[in-house]
């Protein structure tokens, strides 16, 4: 997942480090506990004009222990040009890439007193904190589903053949392996077959569906679902609804009449990563024009890029929940920011 993003990381920290120590060294002797002429083993001076790789950026370990490091905006310019390069063209949106050199920039221009560690982890500390800060905090479901009066009525929306139907059985499928029940509501009744591929996914999951025919009011549908799961003291209804219809205003004026019938405690946007800065738009969009509590982003296994998951939040002020990283039930993991800025920093 998101491989390209990661090594473009790994070549921006390695080069914005190779800047800070080359602008922190001039006479190594007095800032490095580690003079280059004796590296300790496995530990080396950045050559700060070699290209950054990402196996560079591992090795720029040289610490700066026994005195103030003074950084200046100068000294990093040009590496801050990178980064912002790096996560333009990894289609991550303007704002988000701003917030995030601004956040760099903060960070480490000025003093930084006898910091006590690498180069390399003031500069991969400084890139977490600032994905961090644009990632938001994530949707843990099932804590809220524990803390929520039953049954949680879950709405998902979202353009046709990005993944929307077989999210709502991936969710059905982790929320049954909780240990919750689940209904689930054949909400699209617009797409011919719609029905019928919710119902084989349900199916196989083992999880009920309450479907009605082809062409049915959908408030209709995801009525009795509410219903069913009422009567029957289920914890989680799943609402599955059409991504497209004859016109906009014909969508939202059906997801405004579900909404009044089936009171949804969420409504989830669906979206596929490999859109990129297209699904942080449309999400924004939809938002704007019908509110969204959540998104979920799919096909992350397919996206390189990480664009979409790292704009979202922040463009849209909403959490992503879940991503979607292949075809089988099980391939959808919870949104953490943590594990995504371990995975595109984390230590190699
Ligand atoms: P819908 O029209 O939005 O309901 O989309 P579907 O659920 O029918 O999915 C469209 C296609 O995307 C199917 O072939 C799915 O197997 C595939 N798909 C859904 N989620 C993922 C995912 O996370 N990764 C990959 N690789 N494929 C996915």
């Amino acid at each position: 997942m998101f491989g390209g993003l990661r090594e473009r990381l790994q070549a921006a920290r390695a080069r914005l480090a190779g800047s800070i120590q080359a602008a922190a060294a001039p006479d190594p002797e007095k800032n490095s506990s580690h003079p280059p002429s004796h590296p300790a083993s496995g530990e080396h001076d950045v050559q700060p004009d070699s290209p950054a790789t990402p196996s560079l950026a591992s090795k720029v370990k040289t610490f700066i222990i026994d005195r103030e490091l003074v950084i200046s905006e100068k000294e990093i310019a040009g590496a801050l040009d990178e980064l912002e390069i790096t996560l333009l063209e990894s289609d991550v949106a303007l704002p988000v890439t701003d917030a995030v050199i601004a956040h760099v920039k903060k960070d480490l221009i000025g003093k930084h007193r006898r910091i006590g560690q690498s180069v390399d982890s003031l500069v991969v500390g400084t890139l977490k904190m600032a994905l961090l800060n644009v990632l938001g905090k994530g949707f843990d479901l099932t804590e809220y589903i524990k803390n929520h009066g039953h049954p949680v009525k879950i709405l998902f929306t979202g353009v046709n053949g990005t993944g929307k139907t077989t999210t709502v059985a991936k969710i059905g499928f982790f929320l049954k392996q909780k240990g919750f029940t689940v209904v689930i509501g054949a909400g699209d009744t617009y797409r011919a077959g719609a029905i019928e591929q919710i119902e084989v996914h349900a199916q196989r999951i083992g999880i009920k569906i309450i479907q009605h025919q082809q062409g049915a009011d959908p408030s209709a549908v995801l009525f009795d679902a509410v219903q069913y799961a009422v009567s029957h003291k289920i914890d989680v209804v799943l609402a599955d609804t059409a991504g497209r219809f004859h016109t906009k205003s014909n969508l939202m004026s059906q997801l405004e009449k579900i909404r009044r019938v089936m009171k949804p405690d969420l409504v989830i946007y669906v979206d596929e990563a490999i859109a990129g800065n297209d699904a942080v738009v449309r999400a924004l969009e939809f938002d704007r024009t019908v509110g969204a509590d959540a998104v979920v982003l799919t096909k992350a296994d397919m996206d390189s890029r990480g664009g979409a998951a790292i704009s979202i939040a922040h463009t849209i002020k909403k959490p992503l929940m879940f991503l979607g990283t292949g075809q089988a039930y099980d391939d959808i993991i919870p949104f953490s920011p943590e594990g995504m800025v371990e995975e595109l920093l984390g230590d190699a």
